[in-house]
Formats: C-alpha cells, sequence, structure tokens
C-alpha cells in the first residue's frame, strides 16, 4: 500500500472513533496549557524567540561551515565524526561499531532518529539485543506500537493499559501507581545500564566550535544511557547545530517551555570526548551526523527554515490534523504533526509524499506557538505549490480546473443561478476531493448581475 493511501485508511478510522478523538484532544490541550504557563518565566517571549530564529537561521545559513567547526572540534578532543548520507549509511556503521567492540549489550535512550533509520527492528533482525532506557519508549516497543507523539510517545495509553503491560512484562503489580511502575521500570533498567557496552543517544544540540553534544531530557536514562558503557554513538541529524555553547540557556529554556511546559527539564548533560583525566567516562565517542534527505530541504529557498526545528512538539499540540487522525503513527512518514508535513515530502521525495503538506487547515496555530518562529503553515502551501510547478498534481484533478475554467469563461454559464454552478463544481470534483469535504459555495449573482443591477436602479433614480 502506498503512503498516501495508507495515512487516509488510518486517519478515516482514527476520525470515527470518537472517544478516543476526544482523549488525545484533552491530553493534548493540557499540554498546550502548559506551554502558555511557562511563557511567563520569559521576561520577553517574543524577543526570546526571535533570537532563537535569528540563530537558527545563522546556523542553516551557514551549516556547510558550522558542520566542519564541530567535526574537527570532536576529532581535535579525541573523538570520531562519521557522515551518514541516508539511514542504511547509519545502520551500517553501526553494524561496524558493535562488530569492532564485540558488542552484546546494547542500551539507547529517546531518539527520533533510532525510529526514522529503523534502528530497533535493525537490531533486532540481525540477533541483537538493543534495551530501550525511555519510559514511553519502552511502553510502545514492549507494545510493538509506534509513538503516539514527538515528545511523549505514550501520551495516549491509559494506566491500566500500562499496567496490564507491565505486570506481563517485568511482574509489577496490577494495581501499581504511576510512582510505583516508575520505579519498576527504573529498578528493571538499573542493571541494564552497568552492563552496558555501548551506549546508544540522540542529541538535542551540537555545539559547534568547542565539540560538544547537548542532551536534555525528564528521566536520566539518557546520561545513565552512556555513563557505564566503553561506548557511546550519538546519533544526530546535521541540523541540531549551535554556534556556542552561550547559545544553551536560550534553547535550553525554550525547549523546556515549549515541549513539557517547564522551566528547565531536570536533566541537562553537555557531554563530548572523554577528558585524560576523566576516570569513568566512555573511552570512545562516536558521532554520527545523519543527513537523510535534510540536503534537500537546505537545498529549497524558503523551506530551509524547517530545519530551525528543535523538536519541542508544540506545533502538534495545537494541530487539529494531529489531535484528530491518530497521532504519529497515521502520517507514515519519518515525521509526523504540521512540521513533519513540511519536512517529510522534501526529505522522502515530494512526489510521493505530497499528501502530507495538503492535510492541513492552513490554521496557522502551529507557526503562531513555534519557539523559533518557523513559517510552518505557509511552508505548507510552498510544499503544495512547488508540487504543483513539478507536475505532480493528479490528472483528474487537472482536467477537473480545465473543465470549470471552460465552463466559467462562458458567459451564459456564468450567470446561470448559483444551485447549477455549485452542483457541476461538485460533480467535477468529487471523486478528488472526497465525499467528506466541504465545498465553498459560489457566489448567488456573478459580477455582471450585480453590475446590471446596479446600473438599472442607478438609471430608475435618474429618471425619477
Ligand atoms: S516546528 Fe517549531 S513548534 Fe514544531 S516542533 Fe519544531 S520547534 Fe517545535
Amino acid at each position: 500500500m502506498r503512503p498516501q493511501e495508507a495515512f487516509i485508511k488510518e486517519t478515516t478510522n482514527k476520525i470515527a472513533d470518537r472517544d478516543f478523538r476526544q482523549k488525545v484532544s484533552v491530553l493534548l490541550d493540557g499540554n498546550e496549557k502548559k506551554r502558555q504557563q511557562a511563557l511567563s518565566d520569559f521576561s520577553n517571549i517574543e524577543l526570546a524567540r526571535q533570537r532563537a530564529a535569528y540563530i537558527k537561521w545563522k546556523v542553516t545559513e551557514n551549516l556547510d561551515k558550522y558542520l566542519v567547526d564541530f567535526e574537527a572540534a570532536i576529532i581535535r578532543k579525541g573523538g570520531k565524526v562519521i557522515w551518514a548520507f541516508d539511514g542504511a549509511n547509519a545502520l551500517a556503521e553501526i553494524d561496524q561499531i558493535i562488530l569492532k567492540n564485540k558488542a552484546l549489550k546494547i542500551v539507547k535512550s529517546r531518539s527520533s532518529l533510532c525510529d526514522e533509520i529503523g534502528l530497533n527492528a535493525h537490531l533486532k533482525a540481525k540477533g541483537q539485543t538493543i534495551v530501550e532506557t525511555d519510559l514511553g519508549d519502552y511502553i510502545m516497543t514492549s507494545l510493538n506500537e509506534k509513538a503516539f507523539h514527538p515528545i511523549l510517545p505514550a501520551i495516549h495509553k491509559t494506566l491500566p493499559e500500562i499496567n496490564k503491560l507491565l505486570n506481563r512484562q517485568i511482574k509489577s503489580s496490577l494495581e501499581a501507581d504511576e510512582n510505583e511502575l516508575v520505579s519498576d521500570v527504573r529498578a528493571e533498567l538499573r542493571n541494564k545500564f552497568f552492563e552496558a557496552d555501548i551506549g546508544i543517544t540522540g542529541a538535542n544540540f551540537l555545539i559547534a566550535d568547542a565539540g560538544l553534544v547537548a542532551i536534555t531530557e525528564n528521566d536520566g536514562n539518557a546520561r545513565l544511557s552512556f555513563a557505564f558503557a566503553k561506548t557511546h554513538i550519538v546519533l544526530a541529524s546535521i541540523d541540531k547545530l549551535l554556534p556556542t555553547i552561550n547559545e544553551l540557556d536560550l534553547f535550553f529554556a525554550l525547549l523546556a517551555s515549549h515541549s513539557t511546559g517547564q522551566q528547565l527539564t531536570s536533566y541537562n548533560t553537555i557531554t563530548g570526548p572523554r577528558n585524560k583525566e576523566d576516570v569513568d567516562s566512555p573511552t570512545d565517542f562516536i558521532v554520527i551526523l545523519l543527513d537523510n534527505g535534510r540536503s534537500n530541504i537546505l537545498a529549497t529557498q524558503d523551506q530551509r527554515q524547517a530545519l530551525s526545528c528543535i523538536k519541542c512538539g508544540a506545533c502538534s499540540n495545537v494541530c487539529p490534523i494531529f489531535k484528530n487522525s491518530g497521532g504519529a503513527p497515521s502520517y507514515q512518514s519519518y515525521g509526523s504533526g504540521p512540521i513533519g508535513q513540511v519536512y517529510g515530502p522534501m526529505q522522502q521525495g515530494l512526489e510521493e509524499y505530497k499528501y502530507l503538506s495538503y492535510a492541513s487547515t492552513i490554521c496557522g496555530k502551529c507557526s503562531d506557538v513555534c519557539p523559533v518562529k518557523i513559517d510552518i503553515h505557509n511552508n505548507l502551501l510552498r510544499n503544495r505549490h512547488d508540487s504543483v510547478q513539478q507536475g505532480f498534481e493528479k490528472t483528474g484533478e487537472k482536467l477537473a480546473w480545465y473543465t470549470w475554467k471552460k465552463f466559467m469563461m462562458n458567459r451564459k454559464n456564468l450567470n446561470r443561478p448559483a444551485s447549477i454552478k455549485n452542483f457541476t463544481f461538485r460533480q467535477l470534483y468529487k471523486d478528488e476531493w472526497g465525499t467528506q469535504r466541504e465545498f465553498p459555495k459560489i457566489a448567488e449573482k456573478s459580477f455582471n448581475q450585480l453590475w446590471r443591477e446596479q446600473l438599472l436602479s442607478s438609471e430608475k433614480k435618474g429618471n425619477r
């Protein structure tokens, strides 16, 4: 099944499930409320957003320089940087590292890139076990389901559902409350951290001049994932760079407030290759820099600002499509939510994934909440424009527009009653636009008719 067909099938099922949609809406609205409350911690949030947007714009416009600076700094400090053109490249490099280290035990923390390249499935197919240490991901992986939300993977699962799963999985009590469940999972995972040969993490930010990796989290599992391992692999995309460590105070605060409504997340780690005087950090520090279609985004003139995204998830919380369509798994692409809909078609191919940019009401709420001021909804329109320019529109729709234009360029048709014009319009587009869509209403009278009426009435007034 093609991605668009799967997307329509999934979303049609989810839209019919009113209870599920209501539950998800309440949860995401709650998250959005927390974001709004957290904004009061900034003395001038608008200025903070402008500064952040400017810094990310500067990085994107000079990405080649910052990437090379970052690589040079990591090498200078004794670490290694691997450039991965795509997911297959990254997986092959990880295989090599595992082989070279004869690694048997691998732990990982939350990273959307691991999902993007299909790391878990790849290692499983090779008979290698990898332990998921983020609680939300641990739940979703155990259920063999995809993360629902970019930041809160298991937000839609109820306590009884999780109780049942963890009772099966780690024998926790069926009556356990949330705190007890967290303790049980922590106890289960603790030894895995101690025994790990390799720890794999993502990165929230890469510091170009100093060759550092910044990771922000609430559970402490990312930090533990590499604390005892001999090798630390950081899987990061090429758009994670910040020029210097000085920018972190702004970006840590923006990310925390916009993702979970906190002033600052509980654990903020800045790490890098092991110093000579260090006694207990990983001996091998390897950063895999993944492109995987991001250069295509960089090559565009306008949509490249999407590379500024700091993955806070705020745009998903306010998006009516995300709320009602069954979350991230429905999208059938690497990313989800409004920014995933901008990214997806450019990253994975406009022809096959253009449907993502069309699945939007263009209400603009996503752009309003974005901490780095990405013009998300207009970028969706730009994707649509590119899709038309490149001739990817369906023949049926092109034909419908052609016929409609011919019909309306005839004066007799133009002056026909609105009911006839509305009927014709619906007939022409019903196959392409589907049965659920509300069609625009054609004006009751044409301009020509209104003009004549006005002329007639002024003539009458003049004659009186
Ligand atoms: S586009 Fe903006 S709001 Fe959406 S996840 Fe990225 S940074 Fe957050």
